[in-house]
């Protein structure tokens, strides 16, 4: 088979990682690719977001698979325009997508089929905005409508951060139509865990737990970030909460999408908070979140390639997953500055003693992994391309052991201004 992936970061990088290990697969094509990816795949001048080029590529190619890593596409329409080619692909339509792509719409999904999650208000007219901001007590978390490149919500502690986050994203438009309707909603405390299911319009397979540290400093301090590390599985999470997670979100999401006509395949990432009363959902995503994509993937023990092509022909029921118990633990590498502005085009020490001549970054026994994202290769040697570099990931007998094995092997690492959280998995311990 010929697989193409779509997207360019750590996430994909795994996606391409363990595609590779599929007996099915004898070429991957990656658009556009990266530096680690082109050790896996051969990687194609195309952006991700480049509709037209990716079809034309994957019928010139007779790819016989298409796997999308990014949101952006699935929101622009990629599905259906490889479906209307015969082309398989597997993501969610763009009608499906918005379950990701309109923070209204999945909140009208969950409403209407009781999935518990905070109570909220919806808004198109700033003035109304700004009268029912003067009248709650912080902290509220306020959220764009449309995609926003992770950007788009703000948890407000003060009124006056309320009204100021109502005017950039109504008035000045911040994201614009993305953030001209918005919710202000109920805050909810706890701690936050990530639930992904492989879905066929009709059948679920949740994946194994895991937990994502947005904030760029230790201690959840500081702004939010694209994900500073990852570990799998979430011990707060237990049994129970993942069957609630299964009855009560994941398989009533599914069911609604179908009953409207827009079947859900793909991913479907519930986002969920550990409050007092249990789960509730503060998101749905539509793919794989990045980095927890570095933490699960590599626990997967069953051909990737097989689920999904079970998923794009709807017949998950045929199939049970297989994991490692082992769990993961990935720590991302970014550069100084980030998420705010930061230099590009210093060189990457020692990536490349992750390198096995013939065969992909990691060690021997696939415990230690390096994902890389803003990463390209100058004058021969690789170095750093963008905000979030690259993703160590480790698996061991414990969080603990994976802990330690994979902050001894960010040692091996260097450039300029790298910056990373010395307290990823933290949370398991506590
Ligand atoms: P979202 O994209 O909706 O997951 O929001 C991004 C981040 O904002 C989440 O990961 C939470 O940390 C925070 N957040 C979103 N909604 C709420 C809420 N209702 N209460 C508390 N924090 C929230």
């Amino acid at each position: 088979m010929k697989v193409l992936v779509v997207g360019s970061g750590g996430r994909e990088h795994a996606l391409c990682k363990k595609i590779n290990e599929s007996p099915k697969v004898e070429k991957i094509y990656a658009a556009p690719g990266n530096y680690g990816i082109s050790k896996e795949a051969e990687c194609v001048d195309i952006f991700d977001n480049d509709l037209e080029s990716l079809v034309s590529f994957a019928r010139d190619k007779k790819i016989d698979l298409t796997v999308v890593g990014p949101e952006a596409p699935l929101d622009k329409g990629i599905v259906d325009e490889f479906e209307k080619e015969g082309l398989m692909i597997f993501g969610p339509s763009k009608e499906a997508a918005k379950l990701e792509g309109s923070k209204v719409f999945a909140k009208q999904v969950m409403l209407e089929n009781d999935i518990p999650t905070a109570k909220s208000s919806e808004f198109t007219d700033s003035d109304e905005a700004k009268k029912f901001a003067a009248s709650l007590v912080p902290p509220v978390a306020i959220k764009a409508d449309g995609l926003c490149a992770g950007k788009g919500v703000v948890v407000a502690h003060s009124r006056e951060e309320i009204l100021q986050t109502v005017v950039q994203f109504m008035d000045e438009k911040e994201f614009g139509e993305a953030s001209s309707r918005i919710l202000i909603e109920e805050y909810l405390q706890g701690q936050e865990v990530s639930v992904l299911a492989f879905c066929d319009g009709e059948n679920i397979i949740p994946m194994v737990s895991s937990q994502d540290h947005k904030p760029v400093y230790d201690k959840d301090k500081g702004p939010n970030t694209g994900g500073m590390g990852a570990y799998s599985p979430a011990p707060i999470f237990s049994e129970k909460d993942m069957e609630f997670t299964i009855e009560r979100v994941l398989k009533p999401t599914v069911k609604a999408m179908k009953e409207k006509g827009t079947p859900f395949k793909g991913i479907l990432y519930a986002g969920l908070i550990m409050t007092e009363q249990g789960p509730k959902v503060l998101e749905f995503n539509v793919r794989f979140g990045d980095p927890e994509a570095q933490a699960v993937i590599p626990r997967l023990k069953t051909d990737l390639v097989q689920v999904m092509l079970a998923a794009c022909e709807e017949r998950l029921d045929e199939l049970v997953l297989e994991w490692d118990e082992r769990p993961a633990v990935c720590v991302v590498l970014a550069s100084g500055g980030y998420p705010g502005t930061y230099t590009k085009g210093y060189e990457i020490k020692g990536i490349d003693s992750f390198y096995k001549s013939g065969d992909d970054f990691g060690d021997k026994s696939n415990e230690v992994m390096v994902f890389t994202a803003g990463v390209k290769l100058k004058d021969n040697k690789p170095v750093t391309a963008g905000g979030r570099v690259l993703g160590i990931t480790a698996i061991a007998d414990t969080i603990k052991k994976a802990q330690e094995k994979v902050y001894n092997e960010i040692g091996r690492i260097s450039f300029k201004d790298m910056h990373y959280r010395r307290d990823i998995a933290d949370k398991a311990f506590k």
